[in-house]
């Protein structure tokens, strides 16, 4: 495991969580990254055409752009990722948004939440189903309420309050999800006819192999962080489920003094090990580097588990590290350099 340089930690210590003493190291100044992630799975290459890899890598590619137009025109971290995440969430490639996937009962629920490194401030919500930029919403509660997460009616009563743009159930009706759900509701069937008892609740057991939650993680050139995740949650899911996405610590957390992490995968699983704070606990108490501390917890603890999942991190210099437990991670990232990296698998 690296320890984080002696560099860095002093940097961390002087500029990060005090405004008041705040300074931004020369080498850094103006400089900017993000990273996004569609949703992590076991994904066979064969199952996707060369067609449909290129319309998933060109979706991450215009949202990476967009987000990252914001932060170079000197933007905060928090405007890009609400910004990038709603170009994800508008297109129906991913499981958030247009895309989301299908309750057991037929019926889409969504969370979503962000957070600001600068101040800890955070808001999320969870199972609207009218909602048709769930992050948005959860920015709202973050800056206009006194709370932190707000789920179902009540979280949709305050978008009304908000003037967040409303839409029909019918929006959210994909023609992939519907059948996604069905093959589910199949799968479950089948595996009672062969087992020949029957099964105490199909309900907790989704099929969904592929996460398609998106998430955003981002440094502005204020020195500031940013992470947001917006899901429909997994298939086939009890109504009323709620994942890791909009458990503050769980699948989303942000912290200048450490890191900002969006995750994706089984949520159950982020929420036992509280991935997200975890990696943020681990540079802040082990004094570890970005990477040794995303390796510890989603490579060994999450594996550990049997995890199914990843996640995107960013430091306040600018480190991104996206690590997954399954065979693919579709992502994307601009480095402080301004290098661009999209992929959708394991790279050899
Ligand atoms: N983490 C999400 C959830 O469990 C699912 C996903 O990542 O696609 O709700």
């Amino acid at each position: 495991m690296k320890k984080a340089p002696f560099w860095f930690l002093l940097f961390l210590l002087a500029s990060c969580g005090d405004s008041t003493t705040k300074q931004t190291t020369p080498d850094m100044k103006g400089k900017y990254a993000i990273a996004i992630h569609g949703g992590a799975g076991n994904l066979v290459k064969m199952n996707l055409t060369n067609e449909e890899q290129e319309a998933y890598k060109t979706a991450l590619d215009s949202a990476l752009t967009e987000g990252s137009k914001i932060l170079a025109n000197g933007g905060t971290s928090v405007d890009a990722v609400e910004a990038t995440i709603r170009i994800l969430e508008d297109c129906p490639l991913f499981n958030a948004g247009k895309g989301a996937v299908f309750t057991h009962d037929g019926h889409n629920e969504l969370d979503a939440a962000i957070m600001n490194g600068e101040n800890l401030e955070c808001g999320a919500i969870a199972g609207v189903r009218h909602i048709k930029n769930p992050i948005s919403l959860a920015r709202r509660v973050m800056e206009k309420s006194e709370f932190i997460l707000l789920q179902s009616e009540g979280a949709e009563e305050f978008a009304r309050e908000q003037g967040i743009e409303w839409v029909d159930t019918s929006y959210f009706f994909t023609q992939h999800r519907w059948d996604q759900l069905q093959e589910a509701i199949e799968d479950d069937k089948t595996e009672l006819d062969h087992s020949g008892k029957k099964k105490a609740s199909t309900l907790s057991k989704p099929r969904e192999e592929k996460f398609g939650t998106v998430g955003c993680v981002a440094l502005d050139v204020h020195g500031n962080i940013a992470a947001g995740t917006s899901t429909g949650g997994l298939t086939n899911k009890r109504y009323g489920r709620v994942g890791d996405t909009p458990i503050i610590g769980s699948g989303t957390y942000a912290d200048n003094t450490t890191c900002a992490v969006s995750c994706t995968g089984k949520g159950e699983d982020f929420i036992r090990l509280n991935v997200a704070h975890d990696i943020a606990s681990m540079i802040r108490y082990a004094q570890v580097d970005l990477q040794s501390a995303c390796d510890s917890v989603v490579m060994k603890k999450l594996k550990d588990i049997k995890g199914r999942g990843g996640c995107i991190a960013i430091d306040c210099v600018g480190n991104i590290a996206m690590p997954f437990t399954t065979t693919g991670m579709f992502r994307g990232s601009i480095d402080v350099n301004g290098e661009k990296k999209i992929a959708l698998y394991e790279e050899k």
